[in-house]
């Protein structure tokens, strides 16, 4: 398929300069946008993210975001991306290699690419494991960053023991998961980390508040401690593409009665709902 090179749609070809500081700094941010029927959901949040992002860290975005969003919406067309996502990763440019910002005359580096990616239906249908890991990450984890390495590591400890996530705690406090926002249900109301410097504020996690809304669920944005995940009637994690999947295991512990419960499942539907809205509008 093609890419996006900063404004211009190209041929995918080897593009990243050993000097990018993105690739020797992590020096960058990105976004993950679901593609659902060649349909690009919630474009709109996606991007007010990656500004937020880019202005925390100081760098200037080099496309206009008005053509930005036609370019993606154009990448997909021209892929012909039907079921994925757009990959899209602003870095701070090429420059010498020196910790401090490069002058004013380097740009930032922007590229753009589509994945195919399946729903994981199954996890989402039967639920599945994660497992408990500490969040040894820094502190401002509210910026979509290519500083990813925690995560990395976090994610591997996961699949190592058959788990979709590892699900992290500072200390006592539960705070996310390596790629995607934690919930919990506790006598029928909803609990999650608030949106501070301590999560990824996730997009589909802002989708959940507007569908629960609709449904009359309460959410609390409040702190849960290790041991309240563990005696959750129901836990589920969050994210671009992946959804939402319940969680129905953590280490050992079995989640209330070891399936998918009902609070998730209607959560789910009305999900999936949403995303047939889109693909059909
Ligand atoms: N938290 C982390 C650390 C993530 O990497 C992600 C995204 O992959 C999320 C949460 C979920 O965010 P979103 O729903 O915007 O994909």
């Amino acid at each position: 398929g093609k890419i996006l090179f900063n404004d211009t749609i190209i041929e995918r070809k080897k593009i990243i300069d050993i000097e990018d500081r993105g690739y020797q700094f992590g020096d960058g941010i990105y976004e993950v946008i679901g593609v659902y029927g060649g349909k690009l959901f919630m474009l709109d949040e996606h991007l007010e993210r990656l500004e937020r992002s880019a202005k925390e860290l100081q760098l200037a975005l080099p496309v206009r975001l008005t053509i930005l969003k036609e370019k993606i919406v154009e990448l997909v067309s021209t892929n012909g991306l039907h079921e994925g996502v757009v990959y899209l990763q602003i870095s701070r440019g090429v420059a010498e290699r020196w910790h401090q910002f490069p002058s004013d005359d380097v740009t930032p580096v922007l590229v753009a690419y589509t994945k195919v990616e399946e729903t994981l239906s199954d996890a989402e249908n039967h639920g599945a494991k994660a497992v408990l890991t500490e969040d040894i990450r820094w502190l401002r984890c509210d910026i979509k960053t290519l500083n990813l390495l925690p995560n990395v590591l976090a994610k591997q400890k996961a699949i190592e023991n058959n788990a979709v996530e590892a699900i992290l705690h500072r200390g006592d406090i539960i705070t996310e998961a390596s790629a995607s926002n934690v919930f919990i249900v506790k006598s029928g109301e909803l609990y999650t980390h608030p949106a501070d410097n301590y999560i990824l504020n996730g997009i589909t996690r802002r989708k959940i508040f507007a569908l629960c809304e609709k449904l009359n669920m309460k959410v609390n944005e409040e702190t849960f401690t290790v041991a309240e995940l563990l005696r959750a009637d129901e836990v589920f994690v969050t994210a671009t593409k992946l959804d939402i999947i319940p969680i129905i295991k953590v280490d050992d512990t079995i989640i209330g009665d070891g399936k998918p419960g009902d609070i998730v499942r209607n959560i789910v539907e009305a999900y999936r709902h949403s995303i047939q809205e889109l693909v059909s509008d």
